[in-house]
């Protein structure tokens, strides 16, 4: 075998190689003569690893040292030019580094699945592209026919098909040409959705035409009405959706496909997903208004100076619009700009308010996206062609050109942290990192930033500029404080109060007004708990130390977990009585109240239960915007930078349970919660009304959501963050460690305690079992480490958590133990 020999010449060369695992180190190969060109690093190269399996993985470095063992050589360079500039590969190490994980892992993480290879991948035939294999060379159709035949081959059985040893380059110019794909588990579920769309023959377009038309119609009035039906959506709605147009006019097929074959209407195939180029045109269509102008300035101006700027505005004072201003200056500069929102915000809302604005310069990105899709954008960015990139978390991973400008929108959000697997980075405070390699100008936006931010920014690390006035100049809303102790309750019916008089009146009195109202409450399902009113079992996964929430949509109960569902209890199973006390209420139980309190009203829900399907979310937000609902209950997804012109009411339904998370956190989350819910009322015309529910009514945090006071909340707090040496004062790195037996992980928490301690000893609390002590079957122990921020992790204090780690999971009784590192855990 060819691999084998290492009498081949040598280059002198020798590349250290990324691959695509959690190994602690690179490998170093050696670069043949004939490849010494090509390596270069950020390209990528086809390596045996380990027995025979290949894989392709990518330089980082080409050095001139032999290493001091014996080393395999390069296969193959597939990339003519790299894949990844020097910043990418900067970045991977940085967050390898920080967030303690491999390169590898870095690399699995970021990029995009066709870019992957090795022996075990499996290549999917793409339908799409048809049989029509003429512009193939000998060896690409050999595999291209096998595909055709048999739909999808491992690598490994390519290789046989072709019978040469170098068959990624082949696999390569194959993807490229689009023949086929890399099937990537994950993204399987988010198979390509076709759908059909309807568009009028342009020749209508004109007035008279279409007067002509409908005076001269001759039978078929069923298609009459379906035409009728499609130029009011048409109006109203801009794009036709067969799927509509046929429920709404309650027409056939067969009438639609009538309409088609006189070429009046013309059906279209879209890919749903896709987004439609529109032309590149930038057209600014609004002005900021005074407060927003200086707002501008002042973030110009601190621009001057440093590289990061929070902005603290208020909610609806109009932040988006400051970030579309400084957005076009950096696309004139020629620059690429980047627009980072949490996922579930990255609705058609923002997205179309940004693309009246950029047209065809923006480009999206998120985890629906398919390969292809992902592919196309990718290298558009490398190029340079694509200048603005909205997106979620990892479209950090994209390799920029030429970064000027990151916007990383709510800065505050949780969602900006991965929480599984590695790496767990936080992509806002890697935007930071990835952004100066640039010297690019980062600008963190929130109504509530997150305690780190605003500390940042008042220790002067970042500039700060505040909005404090809505656009328009209406006020925040009108916050009351409803004490649900004091509502009287019939004796049967007794427990939370769910909707009190005094909301149910202010629902009534909003709707009666043509306005609309949000309804938010933190817990999903029909009932959080059930217990057993004889002995007080409460039922329980069997896999998580977990209650289960009865579900009505289902009627089962689930592990909100790990997904696991049970059939609902008739008997308790401890005491054979059955007698139930439903406990608590979820969004399922608040939509069936409202809907027997208020018969006449469209009524809505929105969680991640109600909006399953990929076009859900948006089909909801569209519907609510549209006025055509009045009242929306939902979880924390109708919290996320949502702009609804009608909202007049808010209700926060159970502020106590916000406020009772055990978390170091909870206060924080439940001001941002509470305020950025609230934001979303009177966000335009006049001011609006919120309503909080609440037992414990004299909790300091409401007092100061009621007062929409961030600055004293923030003082508030970071007092008591000092005082526990909580972040931002500490730097929190959690290890929580698992093992499908309880003494094994006890025992394995107490030893790396103690390992641990040798060198940390004033800065470890733990090991204790979390609150959710089992998960999925696993026995689970945390260890939290808190770091003085001087130190910081640079370096030693990293290794000696590894280390000790290492030394850990080298003892047999351990071996199978389970370690996860968090740093700055969310
Ligand atoms: P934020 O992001 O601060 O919550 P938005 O940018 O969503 O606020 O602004 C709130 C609403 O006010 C949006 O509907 C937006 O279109 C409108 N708005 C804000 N500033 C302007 C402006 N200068 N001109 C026109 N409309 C504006
Ligand atoms: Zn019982
Ligand atoms: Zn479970």
């Amino acid at each position: 075998m060819s691999e084998l020999n290492f009498k081949e010449e040598t280059s002198g060369r020798w590349a250290e190689i990324i691959l695509p695992l959690a190994l602690p180190n690179v490998y170093t190969y050696s670069v043949p003569p004939k490849l010494v060109e090509k390596a270069s690093p950020g390209s990528r190269a086809e390596v045996l690893f380990g027995k025979n399996k290949k894989y392709a993985g990518v330089i980082k470095r080409i050095v001139t040292t032999e290493p001091p063992y014996q080393t395999k050589s390069l296969l193959n360079i597939l990339d003519d030019d790299p894949l990844l500039y020097p910043e990418q590969l900067q970045l991977w190490q940085w967050i390898s580094e920080y967030y303690m994980c491999t390169e590898g892992e870095v690399m699995a993480a970021a990029l995009p699945a066709n870019f992957k290879l090795s022996s075990e991948t499996i290549l999917i035939f793409n339908e799409d592209a048809g049989e029509n294999f003429s512009g193939l060379d000998d060896e690409e159709f050999l595999v291209a026919e096998a595909l055709l035949l048999k739909k999808e081959l491992r690598l490994a059985e390519v290789q046989q098909v072709l019978d040469v040893n170098h068959v990624y380059p082949v696999i390569k110019r194959l993807i490229d040409k689009n023949i086929c794909y890399i099937q990537e588990e994950l993204n399987e579920r988010y198979k390509v959705k076709k759908e059909n769309y309807v568009l009028l023959n342009s020749q209508f377009n004109n007035e008279d035409k279409l007067s002509d038309l409908m005076n001269d119609w001759r039978g078929a009035p069923r298609q009459m009405e379906l035409l009728l039906a499609f130029l009011h959506l048409n109006k109203t709605e801009g794009e036709v959706s067969q799927t509509a147009l046929l429920k709404k006019s309650g027409a056939t097929t067969a009438q639609l496909k009538g309409l088609a074959d006189k070429e009046i209407l013309f059906i279209e195939k879209r890919n749903v997903d896709r987004v439609q180029m529109m032309p590149k045109a930038v057209n600014i269509d609004f002005e900021l208004s005074l407060a927003q102008e200086i707002c501008l300035r002042e973030v110009k101006k601190v621009f001057e100076e440093k590289n990061v700027c929070l902005l603290h505005g208020i909610t609806a004072s109009g932040k988006t619009q400051v970030y579309i201003r400084l957005i076009e200056e950096y696309f004139k500069k020629g620059k690429q700009d980047l627009y980072l929102l949490p996922e579930i915000a990255l609705t058609a809302q923002i997205i179309r308010r940004l693309q009246k604005n950029f047209g065809g310069n923006i480009a999206i990105y998120h985890s629906k996206f398919n390969n292809q899709e992902r592919i196309e954008l990718w290298n558009k960015i490398r190029t340079g062609e694509v200048k603005i990139v909205l997106g979620a978390r990892s479209s950090l991973y994209l390799p920029f050109k030429d970064l000027g400008l990151v916007i990383v929108d709510e800065e505050h959000d949780a969602s900006y942290k991965q929480q599984e697997p590695n790496p767990r980075y936080n992509a806002r405070d890697a935007a930071i990192y990835y952004g100066s390699l640039f010297n690019a100008k980062i600008i963190l936006g929130s109504a509530t930033p997150s305690l780190e931010s605003y500390y940042n920014a008042k220790q002067n690390k970042y500039g700060l500029v505040k909005l404090e006035e809505r656009f328009g100049g209406i006020k925040l809303p009108v916050m009351e404080i409803v004490n649900t102790m004091q509502v009287v309750q019939p004796k049967e019916a007794r427990g939370k109060v769910m909707i009190s008089p005094q909301l149910k009146e202010a629902i009534e009195q909003t709707v009666a007004a043509d306005k609309q109202v949000i309804l938010f409450q933190n817990r999903r399902g029909y009932n959080p708990y059930l217990i057993c009113g004889v002995c007080g079992f409460i039922p329980q996964c069997e896999h998580c130390d977990v209650s289960l929430t009865l579900h009505k949509y289902s009627n089962k109960l689930h592990c909100h977990y790990c997904g696991s569902t049970y059939p609902k209890l008739i008997t308790c199973p401890a005491c054979g009585s059955n007698n139930w006390l439903e406990k608590n209420f979820g969004t399922e139980k608040i939509e069936e109240q409202l809907e027997n309190d208020f018969t006449s009203l469209r009524i809505a829900r929105m969680d991640v239960d109600s909006v399953r399907g990929k076009t859900a979310h948006d089909n909801l937000i569209h519907l609510f915007e549209q006025h055509r609902l009045d009242i929306l209950v939902g979880t924390q997804m109708v919290v996320k930078g949502l702009d609804f012109e009608k909202v007049s009411l808010v209700g926060i339904l159970d502020a106590d349970g916000l406020l009772s998370f055990a978390d170091f956190r909870v206060n924080e989350r439940a001001f941002q919660l509470m305020e950025q819910v609230s934001g979303r009322a009177g966000r335009r015309n006049e001011q609006g009304r919120v309503l909080i529910q609440a037992m414990n009514v004299k909790h300091p945090v409401l007092a100061l959501v009621q007062q929409h006071d961030y600055e004293k909340f923030f003082e508030f707090e970071i007092e008591k963050r000092k005082e526990f040496f909580y972040p931002p004062f500490s730097r929190m790195v959690m290890i929580t460690l698992r093992h499908k037996e309880k003494e094994t992980v006890d025992a394995a928490a107490y030893k790396l305690a103690a390992l641990l301690a040798q060198d940390l000893k004033d800065f470890i609390t733990g090991p204790a079992a979390p609150v959710v002590g089992r998960l999925r079957n696993m026995y689970l122990m945390e260890l939290m480490i808190k770091l003085p921020k001087e130190a910081g992790m640079s370096g030693s204090y990293r290794k000696v958590i590894r280390n000790h780690i290492n030394l850990l999971q080298s003892e047999k009784a351990f071996k199978s133990v389970t370690v996860v590192t968090d740093v700055d855990p969310m």
